[in-house]
């Protein structure tokens, strides 16, 4: 599997548990669909050995999911077979924003990745009074109603972290949410040592540095794969267009056949399904709410 990939050769962890530096051959990135990425960290590829230190990617493997930066509408794919997106947010400092982990959740399912929420600094809870903030234990029973898995943790106290590290065993994930919520503490905690890895390239060096930076899969002790630089930490996936958008809120799927219009964007027209489904409070309001200011905002 493909660790690191940088600018002349890429990191190639193999079968026999030997990590090879391996330039790559021509035809790999001539059979390339997307040129500009023929080889990502997460690819599966085939090498030819050339020593216990190195080799040649002969052939990748087709993936299974990517995971994407947009920059203009253009795609620019970090890592490949990404299995999870743990969107972290916090109860307080910064305060919980349920209309951005929505949008994280749009943007992990464009990806092809299963979105899993976790909610940092529970030691801060009763400091949320903010308004506008839903109810937190609703909030957690929403999502989870929807299928996605909520994890309650604490970086500072040891709670929920052995929840998260069975969560991330055995899979490659990658964590996203805004800055200060807790991830690299979170990833301290899962693994102590790991954070260690990024630490060096805080956000004070400045938010130029982070587009440039490329994706490594760091290993985790019980198994599994985080894809790590802050840079993917901080960003969010977006490029949605508004005819698709409906279709990453799963729970307006079963609603969506029922407007009256067949293009619905399920906002000003009359005899709207989803509409009517949240005032019947079968689609909660700041998932609705969620739906509109992303279609509206963009
Ligand atoms: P990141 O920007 O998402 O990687 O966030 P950091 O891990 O750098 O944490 C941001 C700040 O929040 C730091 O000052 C941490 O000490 C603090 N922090 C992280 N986790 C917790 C937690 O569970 N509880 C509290 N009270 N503070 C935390
Ligand atoms: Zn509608």
């Amino acid at each position: 599997m493909i660790q690191y990939v940088g600018a002349l050769d890429c990191r190639v962890l193999t079968d026999d548990g030997k990590t090879r530096r391996c330039t790559v051959r021509q035809v790999v990135r001539k059979l390339s669909r997307d040129q500009r990425n023929p080889v990502v960290a997460g690819d599966f590829a085939w090498i030819l050995p050339l020593s216990d230190e190195e080799g040649v990617v002969e052939r990748i493997d087709p993936r299974r999911s990517t995971l994407s930066r947009y920059n203009d509408r253009k795609e620019h794919i970090i890592a490949a077979n990404v299995d999870q997106a743990v969107i972290v947010s916090s109860i307080a400092q910064p305060a919980l924003k349920p209309g951005l982990i929505d949008r994280f959740i749009v943007s992990a399912l464009k990806g092809n990745t299963k979105p899993i929420i976790c909610v940092n600094k529970s030691d801060l809870r009763g400091n949320d009074d903010d308004p506008e903030v839903p109810d937190l234990d609703a909030l957690v029973e929403g999502y989870r109603r929807l299928g996605y898995p909520v994890v309650l943790c604490s970086a500072a106290q040891d709670v929920g972290i052995e929840e998260l590290r069975d969560l991330l065993t055995g899979r490659l994930t990658v964590f996203a949410g805004q800055s200060g919520v807790g991830k690299s503490s979170l990833l301290n905690a899962v693994q102590p040592g790991l954070g260690r890895l990024t630490n060096d390239v805080s956000d004070e060096s400045g938010k130029g540095r982070h587009t440039t930076r490329v994706a490594e899969l760091v290993p985790l002790a019980a198994g599994g794969w985080v894809v790590d630089t802050p840079g993917i930490r901080q960003f969010q996936l977006w490029d949605v267009s508004s005819g698709e958008l409906d279709a990453y809120f799963v729970e307006f799927l079963p609603h969506i056949p029922h407007c009256k219009f067949p293009n619905c964007t399920h906002i000003h027209e009359s005899g709207c399904a989803v509409k009517q489904a949240v005032v019947n409070q079968a689609i909660s309001t700041h998932r609705y709410e969620s739906y509109v200011r992303i279609l509206t905002d963009q």
